[in-house]
């Protein structure tokens, strides 16, 4: 840790040199010299974060960070009516201060100077604002099982500004497309030049990886390596461009979720540079990676040692771990988050790595964030394993042994590995089709499985197309389950087009949209632009999305299932306030199967013909044929 302090060295120099002098000249001139040399050296304000904060909070208090070369030295005060500075925290680095406020409830809206002072003469002032909070009908919506999330990497979706490809004073300075690990260009202006896109797929909800600055020196496009929590990275636009994203996206009925990293930092972070204490980070004599091992969380027979390497070692060497047990890593983050969602009007948090952070912060955290925004809605990453391992890290203490995560839902992994073996694998007791079934029979673990973001592929691994050997009865096999199956399905952008690849390195799985950049051979984003099979995909998933956004029992309606029978699994979405059942038969064989629905009566009294949702047909009802590798979607009536 390197602290700069050239302000107390000079004071040294200065004693050292001066001690005959001193003797000669009266106190009086040297209290003046030392005045004038102050202000001199007066210390460069930094930043304070965050930088405004909002009238009307639910939570009280704030902690203000404040950054310059030995602030610790200077007094602060405010005043303004309502806000008191309860406390200056004073830590290791004096390059540091946290104040301590309270914001009654009663504050406005409004500006006020913080000032700071070095022996009684105000060195500097900084104008802080407390903005009024928007409490607009329609802000921060939330994201449910109505919602059809499209994940994307704006690095790779689409180049909408040049003029920030390259911005002077980054570390990375090339753009290179013909390498996965180098900035493309895309950014925010793209999205949002693509949201009707996106609204015509049936798309209600956007997921971008982290639009927050990756100051790093290479392979940062992905937006995990944070170096700076508070700005937009400048190749993707700025804090009011992302802003305007959210309200473009909201007037056309789109909502916005924002992925946001609790557990490390990159290492170009300003503050990794000039750490405020070393117990800000997980500090290791010598590396130490994570395991990787989410049981070690869980787990009742774990090690000590072992929870600890997987709760406090570093993601990779270019990702320090934050100590969230430092209660101003806590508060620090906690407002940043709150921050963003004031500001810009989010829909949704996906919060990063979460089985690697510390689970009693993050529980707080969830408390915190939700008594600000009741209807925000927050899954947390988990590519673990099994139903269990997922279930532990959700709220409502429902197997975690009387702990509380208070966390809404989780990334099913477990029920991605499921559809899979459903589709590709060989039916036998508990494989192929079984898997599903059996994987969807453990959703009591969980509180509410409906708020589970559920999934085919994303940015960590193989492209869903690729994954069934780009089989595309498969695919439609696929995308029907994921789009009638009970959570918050999201897609990864591209798998409209048959985009394909095999993760490792990730780069392959993160090519760029065709059409998202000026000059692009082809424009996947227009319907001539695409092969005939890619339209098909196209229409295929947008059939699917927007059926869904008009069936209530696919959009609020509880799940029920039967054994699978002669490699025919079905699944029905029902509600009770609604007619509309839709019923899905799975065949994953390579033969037609005849079904008989008499054993269904629990869930169709009264069902006399069905509606196949794709092709627009009326069938008869009292014995249905499924063709060979199909997932036939029924409307009921
Ligand atoms: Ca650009």
């Amino acid at each position: 840790m390197i602290i700069i302090n050239p302000l107390k060295k000079f004071t040294l120099l200065f004693n050292a040199h001066t001690n005959t002098f001193l003797n000669k000249v009266s106190s009086a001139v040297v209290l003046l010299l030392i005045l004038s040399f102050n202000s001199l050296f007066a210390q460069k304000l930094e930043r304070i974060e965050p930088m405004f904060w909002f009238a009307g909070m639910h939570n009280p208090k704030l902690q203000l960070l404040v950054h310059g070369e030995n602030i610790a030295s200077s007094s602060v005060s405010l005043t303004y009516p309502g806000v008191k500075l309860l406390k200056v925290n004073k830590v290791e680095n004096p390059n540091y201060l946290f104040l301590d406020l309270t914001i009654a409830p009663a504050a406005k809206a409004g500006k006020f100077p913080i000032n700071f002072t070095v022996k009684g003469k105000k060195i500097f002032s900084y104008t802080y604002e407390l903005k009024k909070r928007d409490k607009s009908a329609g802000r921060i919506q939330g994201v449910t099982n109505k919602d059809f999330i499209y994940l994307l990497m704006p690095d790779r979706f689409s180049n909408g500004d040049k003029s920030n490809d390259v911005v002077q004073g980054l570390t990375e300075t090339a753009l290179n497309r013909d390498s996965m690990y180098y900035r493309h260009g895309g950014d925010i202006q793209g999205v949002i030049n693509h949201l009707d896109y996106l609204k015509d797929l049936g798309v209600t909800t956007v997921w971008m990886t982290p639009e927050v600055e990756n100051d790093m020196p290479q392979a940062s496009y992905h937006g995990y390596a944070v170096t700076d929590h508070y700005k937009i990275d400048p190749r993707f636009g700025t804090n009011a461009l992302y802003k305007k994203y959210v309200e473009i996206a909201h007037a056309k009925g789109l909502k916005i979720i924002k992925d946001v990293v609790h557990n490390h930092i990159g290492t170009q972070h300003w503050f990794y540079k000039d750490l405020p204490m070393k117990s800000w980070l997980n500090q290791w004599p010598k590396y130490t990676q994570t395991s990787y091992r989410d049981q070690t969380v869980m787990d009742i027979h774990a090690s000590a040692a072992d929870r600890k390497q997987m709760l406090d070692g570093w993601f990779v060497p270019t990702m320090p771990d934050l100590n969230q047990r430092n209660p101003y890593v806590q508060n620090y983050l906690t407002q940043n988050h709150i921050w963003w969602i004031e500001y810009a009007g989010i829909d949704g948090l996906r919060l990063d790595t979460y089985g690697y952070n510390d689970p009693v912060y993050m529980a707080d955290w969830a408390l915190k964030v939700q008594a600000e925004f009741p209807h925000l809605s927050v899954f947390g990453e988990t590519l673990v394993t099994a139903v269990a391992n997922q279930a532990f890290f959700t709220g409502g203490n429902t197997v975690n042994r009387g702990f509380d995560t208070h966390l809404q839902g989780i990334t099913d992994a477990t029920l991605k590995d499921a559809i899979y073996e459903g589709i590709n694998g060989k039916n036998g007791w508990v494989d192929g089709i079984n898997r599903l079934y059996a994987t969807l029979a453990h959703d009591f673990l969980y509180k509410n499985p409906n708020t589970n973001c559920i999934f085919l592929d994303n940015h960590d691994m193989s492209r869903f197309y690729s994954m069934v050997g780009e089989d595309f009865d498969k695919y439609k096999m696929g995308m029907s389950i994921l789009l009638t199956m009970r959570g918050i399905p999201q897609m990864y952008y591209g798998t409209e087009i048959l985009m394909k690849n095999f993760s490792n390195p990730d780069g392959l799985i993160r090519s760029d949209f065709p059409g998202g950049w000026e000059g692009d051979k082809k424009d996947k984003f227009v319907t001539d632009g695409r092969t005939k099979k890619e339209n098909e995909a196209f229409d295929f998933v947008k059939k699917l999305a927007n059926f869904r956004k008009s069936s209530p029992a696919l959009q609020t309606g509880k799940l029920m299932q039967f054994v699978p029978q002669d490699d025919v699994y079905v699944y029905f979405r029902y509600n009770a306030e609604s007619k509309g059942t839709v019923m899905v038969i799975v065949n994953n064989t390579e033969n037609e199967k005849a079904l008989s629905t008499d054993r269904f009566a629990e869930r169709t009294a009264g069902i006399t013909s069905a509606k196949n949702v794709i092709t627009g047909e009326t069938i008869g009802f009292k014995n249905i044929k499924v063709p060979a590798k199909t997932t036939l979607v029924l409307e009921l009536r």
